[in-house]
């Protein structure tokens, strides 16, 4: 298949995946509708419009070690809002997927993506008191949380964080579509 017909999902598989993804960004005219649209932007190191910018310039280093991953909650709200029609919310989980694969990302990075899932397994959902808690045990790293504490406030206030507490024990409720989704890919 040619790298044009890839689509995001796929590009993992070709010899250098940030090529298409800057192929497939190459018409945002840095419009902003994105940013305007995002409602974790307020929150994020670098908006989604500036996010787009670096894939065109190709500046991996800022780009994965930004926290502008960890906070877009996969909404879909800037896809559909994009006047040139572009594929951002796969873009943002292609990079993400890119920055795991290939240990691009700094190990917190990719250690945030794992607890993230695991969460998403528990539950089929993100609960957020829980990912964090599960994250700073994880990274062993007394001064994280109080790093991530004027983020936390900021999200708590705009109601953006659910205060439920975290449960630690339990069987997860997608376990079962996890467990096939790992044999399809032993498989193939
Ligand atoms: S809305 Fe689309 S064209 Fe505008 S900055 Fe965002 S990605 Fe680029
Ligand atoms: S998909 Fe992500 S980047 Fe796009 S609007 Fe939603 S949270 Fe923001």
């Amino acid at each position: 298949m040619s790298e044009e017909n890839l689509t995001l999902a796929e590009v993992h598989e070709v010899a250098d995946p940030m090529r298409v993804i800057q192929e497939k960004l190459r018409a945002c005219m840095q419009c902003g509708t994105c940013t305007g649209s995002c409602a974790n932007s307020f929150a994020m190191d670098y908006t989604p419009r500036q996010l787009w910018r670096m894939v065109q310039l190709g500046l991996t280093d800022e780009l994965f070690n930004s926290k502008t991953f960890s906070l877009c909650s996969s909404c879909y709200y800037c896809t559909l809002r994009c006047p040139r029609g572009l594929p951002l919310t796969e873009t943002i989980h292609a990079l993400k997927q890119l920055a795991v694969a290939k240990g691009i990302a700094e190990k917190k990075g990719a250690r945030f993506y794992q607890t993230f899932l695991d969460t998403v397994r528990r539950y089929g959902r993100v609960r957020e008191m829980e990912l964090m808690a599960r994250y700073f045990m994880i990274m062993k790293s007394p001064m994280l949380p109080l790093s991530f504490t004027p983020l936390g406030m900021r999200l708590m206030i705009k109601g953006k964080v659910s205060p439920e507490m975290p449960k630690f024990f339990g069987p997860g409720k997608m376990d079962a579509i996890f467990r096939k989704v790992k044999e399809l890919e032993a498989s193939s």
